[in-house]
């Protein structure tokens, strides 16, 4: 090593030296002492690096401004709010739905309270959980109960294990589906205890093809809702009120994981038909299974809905206790289908419901709005038009759906790694902005931009980030 560098080393200060540093002091009535040594220490470390690798020394302000720029970086928080401009309505790593006001307000009330969860008002005695949601769904849904866990995936996994466990559980070739992440239902079954039977094949099954199946093992009948496909062509299913007959005559339940599952017909707010919980009530499913933060637009949960009987043995099945919500998300959940029982004012409150119902022309003129501000911002380097797209709903909810958008096409300079650079730092702005990139283009979907104004002030810090 260089003599400059090792004297550079030995005048490192020490970490009580710097600790003492009027800027350094300050920065721990903030942080605290813990986080701030730990700055401290992180900072000298990489200081020490630098000088051995033949950098320069550091003086006392500089030193000072990276324990305060450490400080600030794990202050943070790693859960960012950002802008989910992805054209993607429900976007599963982007958290799904954006909760309605009620439900924030119910949430943060339950997180700051005590609350009769399970407690009876009336007479003071030990009352039941689901009792918050149980009234409230069968309104929306026509069914006879109703009993709520942690996502419709743990939804699946209960009625399985309590319906097919060590018995058969009957599927159609074509219904086995993966949703993304590590839920595919062969693996679900196999963990719930339940002996997968599939009958038919990929594109054809044939009501003989599930009554071949039955024997005195049969535990269920399973229909499940191909969310994020469609198999075209030459196909043929068994429908839901034919496949309930079906399973009556043999005696064991039907059981429809519709997914997404809406509680209003979608086709009033200029969508396309997707089946509603109420229609696969009515249509003789047993049990009805699915998401809460799909379209429905609450928090994460899964409901499970239908005959008393089988909801009261999935209640007592101790699995049960394992996939429980806890207080905050039920309070969502009721105040989000508490809006369900106002349909004129739904769209208006309901976040998912307004994001998919916005007309393209409405986006379009948001999006003529923005540009001068957004063309400011970016700078030279990067052209900025006005565009149509289509979004999407996301979720596996009509995936084959489109819906006209509108939006900013941003193009930088220079190509593909040019436009990488653009979408890291439009990832790194105080609120994260996150488009997606389609031929050479990042758009920016301005289908679910509702803060206007707090984008425009975002976006500004774009300058900044690039001059520095
Ligand atoms: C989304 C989905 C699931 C999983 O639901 P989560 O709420 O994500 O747990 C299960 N089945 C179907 C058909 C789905 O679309």
């Amino acid at each position: 090593m260089a003599d400059a560098a090792l004297s550079s080393l030995r005048k490192l200060p020490s970490v009580d030296q710097v600790l003492r540093y009027p800027a350094v002091e300050t920065a721990i009535g903030h942080h605290g002492r813990a986080e701030t040594t730990l700055a401290v220490r992180e900072t000298l470390a990489s200081l020490r690096d630098a000088l051995r690798a033949g950098g320069d020394a550091a003086d006392e302000s500089t030193i000072a401004a990276s324990v305060l720029s450490l400080l600030e970086a794990r202050r943070g928080s790693s859960l960012k709010s950002l802008f989910n401009l992805t054209g993607t309505v429900l976007h599963t790593n982007l958290g799904r739905a954006i909760l309605a006001e009620e439900a924030v307000e119910a949430a943060v009330a339950a997180m700051r309270n005590a609350v009769s969860l399970e407690f009876d008002l009336d007479d003071g005695r030990r009352g039941e959980r689901d009792d918050h949601v149980r009234a409230l769904v069968c309104e929306s849904t026509g069914a006879e109960d109703a009993t709520i866990v942690n996502n419709n995936a743990a939804a699946v996994l209960l009625v399985l294990n309590t319906l097919s466990q060590d018995k058969d559980a009957i599927v159609s070739r074509g219904e086995l589906i993966e949703i993304g992440g590590a839920f595919r239902m062969p693996e679900i079954m196999a963990r719930a205890g339940a002996r997968l039977v599939e009958v038919g094949t990929t594109n054809r099954t044939h009501a003989k093809d599930y009554r071949a199946a039955f024997s005195a093992q049969t535990g269920l009948v399973l229909k499940v809702h191909t969310s994020n496909y469609r198999i075209e062509g030459f196909t043929a299913e068994v429908d839901a009120p034919e496949l309930a007959r079906i399973a009556r005559e043999h005696g064991v339940p039907l059981v429809n994981d519709l997914g997404s599952g809406t509680l209003v017909d979608l086709s009033c707010y200029g969508l396309s038909k997707e089946p509603t919980v109420r229609e696969a009530v009515e249509e003789g499913a047993d049990l009805v299974t699915f998401s809460g933060d799909k379209l429905l637009g609450g928090p994460q949960a899964g409901f499970i809905v239908g005959r008393k009987d089988l909801i009261a043995a999935i209640n007592r099945n101790p699995m049960k206790r394992a996939l429980r919500v806890d207080k905050i998300r039920l309070a969502a959940c009721e105040a989000t289908l508490k809006l369900y029982r106002d349909p004129d004012r739904l769209a208006a409150r309901l976040p998912t419901l307004r994001f998919l119902a916005r007309p393209a022309e409405d986006i379009a003129r948001q999006a003529e709005r923005l540009a001068p501000a957004i063309t400011g911002a970016l700078g030279k380097g990067v052209s900025v038009e006005v565009t149509s797209c289509r979004s999407q709903i996301g979720s596996g909810a009509l995936p084959l759906e489109t819906i006209p958008s509108a939006g900013l096409s941003l193009t930088p300079e220079g190509g593909g790694k040019a436009l990488e650079l653009l979408s890291a730092a439009l990832r790194a702005l105080p609120r994260p902005v996150i488009g997606h990139v389609t031929g050479g283009a990042l758009v920016l979907d301005l289908r679910c931009l509702a803060d206007e104004e707090g984008f425009v002030e975002n976006i500004a810090a774009f300058q900044h980030g690039r001059s520095v």
